[in-house]
């Protein structure tokens, strides 16, 4: 991978103007880094990125944005402002950024390279804003793993006249085109009545059988579901002992599809899976949807722009990737125009959620993709500022104009 900021010659248009961005990205190289790999040491699961959200909120501060934070409701979000010097209220570019980790794995998700990758790009912006219209907006989004934090940021306003939406994530490909599934966590609480296991078991009403009896259920639908959609789950509690019939069960499931409105049939399924599973144990059951992500609204106009830059550091996209999970960037997708590319920090193969994925985040590979990564940020950006009419046709094709 060529990935030499300094001496690399960036794609037009704008190719001085990208070149002094990747120049500001090298300049701040050690800070960049040194967030990424704090980050990575110190994981903290969705909604409890504290220290995370301060470190990057406190280097925002010293690059000249003005930082809110807490932003919205949740403690761990942020959203830094910095205006352009020429005055002009538009275009709002936002720059994104993700930072939770996976529970008992640590950054399996290498998320700690998108935070400093985002504040990379948003620190490179800031070393040219005197020359741009507008606003650089900096959304620091917190919980992408679980409970789809860019939903209550939206929510929360957030995202408000926000033009474009530009986030990286690593993998171990380079893919421009994602098609995320729609998917939603789901809590399934069985409850029945507890007996002794042994002298009157005739007495309880099983809240594990009620358990097996959905997952034993949730096997045989897949045979009758779309082989692209997903139905996954744990059991989180399983009774208290073996002599007691247990009267609590707690399941956590995701259920996800490609197709926004085939997942919802799935939905309707499930719910009548565990009805049926409670129907047949004599228990009760509750069941809890949350945590909502979509599917991605594709952006070429805004792709076509990473691509071109990209390919000036030597990177081929390699075309849509076939490998799908969800992420709630599908959320803001539908709210603005957004891309949300992929480069490679580890050897094609490695799988994601892992040791290995984990363990390559914070290798100087990625480091160097983490660097190129806030440098075509920063580019695809600066282009989105320079020319109204780029940011008009992303626009034309979100409306489904184009
Ligand atoms: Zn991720
Ligand atoms: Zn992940």
């Amino acid at each position: 991978m060529t990935t030499s900021l300094a001496t690399t010659r960036p794609a037009e248009p704008h190719a001085d103007a990208k070149g002094r961005l990747a120049a500001a990205v090298e300049a701040a190289r050690s800070e960049i880094l040194e967030l990424s790999h704090r980050i990575h040491a110190n994981p903290e699961p969705a909604f409890e990125e504290r220290q995370a959200a301060a470190w990057i909120a406190e280097l925002l501060r010293r690059n000249g944005y003005a930082v809110e934070h807490p932003a919205g409701r949740l403690a761990t979000a942020i959203r830094a402002v910095r205006p352009g010097g020429r005055g002009d209220a538009s275009p709002r570019i936002g720059i994104l950024a993700e930072y939770d980790a996976l529970p008992g794995l640590g950054h399996g998700c290498g998320h700690n390279t998108m935070a400093a990758s985002g504040v990379g790009a948003a620190i490179a912006l800031a070393a040219l804003a005197e020359e741009l219209p507008g606003e650089i907006v900096f959304l620091g989004t917190p919980a992408e793993e679980r409970g789809s934090g860019k939903q209550f940021m939206i929510d929360d306003g957030l995202f408000e006249g926000i033009d474009a939406a530009l986030l990286f994530h690593p993998c171990d490909r380079n893919h421009v085109e994602s098609h995320p599934l729609a998917s939603e966590d789901a809590e399934i609480v069985f409850n029945g009545l507890q007996a002794h296991a042994a002298s009157d078991p005739w007495q309880g009403r099983n809240a594990l059988d009620a358990m097996i009896t959905l997952f034993s259920t949730v096997g045989l639908w897949r045979q009758q579901l779309r082989p692209d959609t997903r139905v996954h789950g744990i059991i989180q509690e399983g009774g208290t002992a073996a002599n007691i019939i247990p009267d609590r069960t707690r399941a956590w499931f995701m259920l996800r599809s490609p197709d926004q409105a085939y997942y919802e049939t799935m939905k309707e399924r499930f719910q009548a899976l565990a009805k049926g599973a409670a129907l047949a144990t004599d228990t009760s059951v509750e069941v809890t949807f949350s945590g909502g992500s979509m599917t991605m609204k594709q952006n070429r106009t805004l792709e076509d722009r990473w691509v071109a830059n990209a390919a000036a550091y030597g990177i081929e996209d390699q075309g849509p990737d076939p490998n799908s999970g969800s992420t709630d960037m599908g959320n803001v997708s539908w709210v603005c125009p957004t891309i949300h590319p992929d480069l490679a920090i580890a050897d094609e193969g490695t799988p994601g959620h892992s040791i290995l994925f984990r363990d390559a985040a914070a290798t100087p590979r990625a480091d160097e993709t983490t660097l190129l990564a806030a440098t075509l940020v920063a580019q695809v950006a600066y282009e989105l500022f320079a020319d109204p009419a780029l940011v008009a046709a992303a626009w034309r094709e979100f409306r489904g104009e184009a």
